[in-house]
C-alpha cells in the first residue's frame, strides 16, 4: 500500500532523510516515533509532495514515482492518494462546520450538492458532532476542531492518511477524544495510516507497527508492544528510558 524505497530529501545542507526504506500494508497503522527534529514531520510530507524529496521511490495504493524522474501528472495522482492531518486543524474559518465537510467534495470532487450534504452530515454523526454542523470553527473546542479536520479528512474518503502529531496542540483533557476518534477510524475503515505521535501508549493501543525514527533514518521497526517493551537497539532504548523518565511512567 505504502512502499518506500532509498528516500533523500536535505534543506541545503542539512541532510534531514538520509534513506528511508519502509512497507506499509493496507490497512496497517503505523505509528512514527523519535526526538524533535529528526525528520518524522519531513517524511510524511515528502510521501503527500508537501516538501518535495530529492531522490527516492514512492508508491501509494499502487501509483509508483521515481522522484527524479517524475512528471506534474505523478505529482497529481499521488498527492490524491493521501490526506494529511496536522496539529493545527485547518478548517475553513469562515465556513460552518457542514460546509468544511462539504466543500472539499463540491469543490474537488465536482459532487452535487444534495449529495455532498448527505455525506457531511454522515460523517459528522461519526464524529459526534452533528449537533454543530451550523458552527463555525471559533465555536468550537480545540478537541472539536480537531474531530471536524479528522472528519473532512474522512469524507474525502482517501485510503491513505497521514497524521503529524493530530494531539499535541491540545490539552490532555481533550486529545483523548480526538485519540479516540482516530481508533475508532483504525477499526472500522480500511484506512491505512501513518501517524507521527508522541503519545506511547496511543501508539501501543492503536499501532500495529511502530517505526523509531533519528537522523533521518528509520533506527528500528516493530510489533509495537514489542519495540516499546523489548527494543532491540541501544539507541531505541535510550530514547524510551528518556522518555518515560520525562513523563515519569
Ligand atoms: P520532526 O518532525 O522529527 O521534529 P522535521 O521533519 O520537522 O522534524 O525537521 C527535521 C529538520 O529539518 C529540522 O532540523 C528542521 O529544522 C529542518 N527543516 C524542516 N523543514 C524545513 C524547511 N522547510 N526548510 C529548512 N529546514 C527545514
Ligand atoms: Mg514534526
Amino acid at each position: 500500500m505504502i512502499t518506500v524505497k532509498e528516500l533523500y530529501k536535505s534543506f541545503g545542507v542539512l541532510n534531514v532523510l538520509n534513506n528511508i526504506n519502509c512497507t506499509i500494508k493496507k490497512g496497517e497503522i503505523v505509528a512514527v516515533i523519535g526526538p524533535s527534529g529528526t525528520g518524522k514531520s519531513t517524511f510524511l510530507r515528502c510521501l503527500n509532495f508537501l516538501e518535495m524529496p530529492d531522490r527516492g521511490i514512492i508508491s501509494l495504493d499502487g501509483y509508483t514515482v521515481d522522484v527524479e524522474h517524475c512528471i506534474k501528472k505523478d505529482i497529481y495522482e499521488l498527492r490524491e492518494k493521501s490526506t494529511m492531518i496536522f496539529q493545527n486543524h485547518s478548517l475553513f474559518a469562515n465556513k460552518t462546520v457542514l460546509e468544511n465537510m462539504t466543500l472539499p467534495l463540491i469543490i474537488a470532487r465536482k459532487m452535487p450538492k444534495k449529495e455532498a450534504q448527505q455525506i457531511g452530515e454522515e460523517i459528522l454523526e461519526k464524529i459526534g458532532l452533528y449537533d454543530k454542523a451550523k458552527c463555525y470553527p471559533s465555536e468550537l473546542s480545540g478537541g472539536q476542531q480537531q474531530r471536524a479536520g479528522i472528519g473532512r479528512a474522512m469524507a474525502l474518503d482517501r485510503k491513505i492518511m497521514l497524521l503529524d502529531e493530530p494531539t499535541s496542540a491540545l490539552d490532555p483533557e481533550l486529545s483523548g477524544e480526538v485519540l479516540e476518534l482516530i481508533r475508532k477510524l483504525a477499526n472500522t475503515h480500511d484506512t491505512t495510516m501513518v501517524i507521527v505521535t508522541h503519545e506511547m501508549a496511543f501508539a501501543e493501543r492503536i499501532a500495529d507497527r511502530i517505526f523509531y525514527m533519528n537522523h533521518g533514518v528509520i533506527v528500528e521497526e516493530g510489533p509495537a508492544r514489542q519495540l516499546l517493551s523489548n527494543p532491540q537497539k541501544e539507541e531505541t532504548k535510550k530514547f524510551l528510558e528518556y522518555y518515560r523518565k520525562v513523563h515519569r511512567l
